[in-house]
């Protein structure tokens, strides 16, 4: 650490897209509310007898709805949830009992068993097996949309390691088509679209374009010292020809990144082959970055991309699809979820530095 070393941060950050949603960033070790704490350990084995999802054992899942590329060489499947959180029932109403209402629960739970290897992690497979899987999430989305009108909203998801609720080990994602937009995805659709009817950009575009060309320094107003500077390419973690992974700003989990297209784009289902390509090794590189600098990344990530129906049919302009990681490294604590104001001990900046400074060249032993 130099000596130009700027003073610990202490600032309460709002999300510029969810301006409801904002973070503590309070990096002196005395504002520490709690312990690191060690996750369980993953899962890394290649293969276990008695794992459904392992190979050998197709016959242990529900059946199977699609397999990629094929049944016999299968490099991704995908099959029914065994414990669907929503059930397939085609008879839908709604139920409003004064102010409370409910949609009845139909939509659809499947699981992706993203890789035949048992414990691999996302950056350990081929950038040819991601390009596979990305391919296996875009028609899969494309066919639930396409098989129920009712559908608003096809979340793909992924949970990995014990750390970030995974209950099976064996690397998976999951597929929920629902007939609700989730309140996370709402949020930004409209507050990007309230944007959009004020200032014509995409507030997505802007971002990116602030974290590729902005430069500032902050001062603190009675001591005259650094409080912060902004330079170019800042929040960068990883640029491809196509797609950025970005450190948020603000942003609930302290090691969070965003991954998204430089271009504009609202829908997830609009990727071309060739844009899978180079989204597949910017996120197998920005994973390669989060597990070498927290060591063995366990994480959520999910897929955000522009809901179905009337209500969100002039959203192309101003929604920008993008995947969500969220590497979890600690519990959050009582304060965080009673006030919904999470508190990050790392600032931003230095987050994104660690992570760029991974060499990933470096050959591995
Ligand atoms: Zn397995
Ligand atoms: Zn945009
Ligand atoms: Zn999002």
């Amino acid at each position: 650490m130099s000596a130009a070393e700027p003073k610990p941060i202490r600032e309460i950050r709002i999300n510029p897209i969810v301006p409801s949603e904002s973070v503590l960033v309070a990096t002196a070790r005395s504002m520490r509310p709690r312990k690191a704490e060690d996750p369980a350990p993953r899962d890394t084995r290649r293969h276990v007898d008695t794992c459904p999802f392992c190979t050998g054992n197709e016959h242990m899942t529900p059946p199977t709805i699609a397999a990629y590329p094929d049944n016999e060489n299968w490099q991704a499947r995908i099959v029914e949830n065994l414990y669907p959180v929503l059930g397939d029932d085609r008879a839908s109403g709604s139920l409003v009992f004064g102010l409370q209402q409910a949609i009845e629960g139909y939509g659809r739970h499947e699981v992706i068993i993203d890789h035949r290897q048992h414990g691999i992690a996302l950056h350990e497979m081929s950038e040819a097996h991601l390009v596979l899987l990305f391919g296996a999430y875009r028609e899969r989305i494309a066919q639930l949309y396409a098989n129920d009108a009712r559908l608003r909203y096809v979340l793909v998801f992924k949970n990995f390691g014990p750390a970030a609720g995974a209950s099976i080990a064996h690397t998976h994602s999951q597929i929920i088509a629902m007939p609700v937009v989730p309140e996370n995805v709402y949020n930004e659709v409209t507050q990007s679209r309230t944007h959009y009817q004020k200032h014509h950009q995409c507030i997505f575009c802007s971002l990116i374009d602030e974290a590729l060309t902005f430069e500032a320094t902050i001062y603190d107003r009675s001591s005259g010292q650094i409080r912060r500077r902004i330079s170019v390419g800042q929040y960068v973690v990883e640029r491809g020809e196509r797609f950025i992974a970005i450190k948020p700003f603000a942003s609930r989990y302290e090691w969070e990144v965003h991954i998204l297209p430089l271009q504009h784009q609202s829908d997830f289902l609009a990727i071309s082959d060739s844009d899978r390509e180079d989204l597949a090794r910017v996120v197998k590189r920005t994973m390669a970055r989060l597990d070498a600098v927290i060591g063995g990344a366990q994480y959520n990530f999910f897929l955000h991309s522009k809901p179905r129906g009337e209500e969100f049919a002039d959203c192309d302009a101003s929604y920008h699809w993008h995947l969500e990681i969220c590497p979890r490294t600690s519990i959050p604590t009582g304060f965080e979820l009673g006030s919904g104001l999470f508190v990050s001990t790392i600032s931003p900046e230095e987050a994104a530095e660690q992570l760029r400074s991974v060499d990933l060249d470096r050959p591995m032993e």
